[in-house]
């Protein structure tokens, strides 16, 4: 069976060693539900099994461990994950910025995926396998270092877009590279609290998120739009566009003209 990439970090979180529910849910980051369901899943996949322990105060705890199966499927998975980082490395060695931001963006979520199994970390990997350590040339150091000043320097233009509100200026940025963001992100140009704090969060991986809390609008959430806003007669929020929404609580939250 396909697993998606939930399950994966699940799987890599048991290879990790992390074998308890409460370990793995806060390496993981997930909610109970979820992680119980992903366990489910992995469990009748036969990816894992689970024994019983003694906790410190005579406690009986579930220990997970992985099977035999879930050790190649997870060991598979990383092999892909290196294959994936080196043909990205040599992209951006190579200066081939469109051949980069398409593989990206035919694979979202794979960046994050290496950030969380660190495979682009040099030294003695979490999981204990074989130093992969990448040597780059002078030349290939100032291919790296002069992709870098790029994206920093196209951080800024975008910080100032940002800053003056010319949110079409923005998008169509956005959409001339997509997934650079994911990029920025990746080396460090800018990170998760500096996107949130500016709300161009929705910029990584396309999440659609609440213009005032942040929180991700999934699809079955209700949303709020400027029309919404409009129709009760509520204060829009600074900033707000045609393009934002709001979840509920924030729109329930609005004040009255
Ligand atoms: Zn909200």
């Amino acid at each position: 069976m396909e697993l998606d990439t939930k399950d994966l970090k699940v799987l890599g979180a048991v290879k990790k060693g992390l074998t308890t529910f409460g370990g793995i849910k806060n390496g993981v980051n997930l909610k109970k539900d979820e992680l119980v369901k992903i366990l489910d899943i992995l469990d009748e996949s036969d990816l894992i099994k689970s024994t019983t322990g003694t906790g410190l105060l005579g406690q009986k705890k579930l220990i997970i461990h992985l099977t035999d199966k879930g050790d190649q499927k997870i060991e598979s998975y990383l092999e892909i994950l290196r294959k994936k980082w080196r043909e990205m490395l040599d992209l951006a060695i190579a200066g081939e910025r469109d051949q980069l931001d398409q593989m990206i963006k035919d694979n979202p979520y794979m960046v994050n995926m290496m950030v969380f199994y660190k495979v682009t970390t040099t030294g003695t990997g979490l999981l204990g396998q074989k130093k992969l350590i990448i040597h780059l040339t002078d030349k290939g150091d100032q291919r790296i270092e002069s992709y870098l000043e790029i994206l920093r320097k196209k951080w800024r233009e975008m910080l100032d877009l940002a800053i003056a509100g010319e949110r079409d200026q923005l998008d169509q940025m956005i959409k001339d590279n997509p997934y650079m963001v994911n990029m920025m992100v990746f080396y460090k140009v800018t990170d998760l609290p500096t996107l949130s704090r500016l709300n161009l969060r929705f910029l990584l991986e396309g999440k659609h998120l609440c213009y005032k809390c942040k929180k991700e609008l999934k699809g079955y959430m209700q949303k709020f739009s400027v029309s919404d806003v409009r129709k009760f007669r509520f204060k829009l929020p600074r900033g707000m566009t045609t393009r934002d929404d709001l979840c509920a609580d924030c729109f329930n939250n609005l004040t009255k003209h």
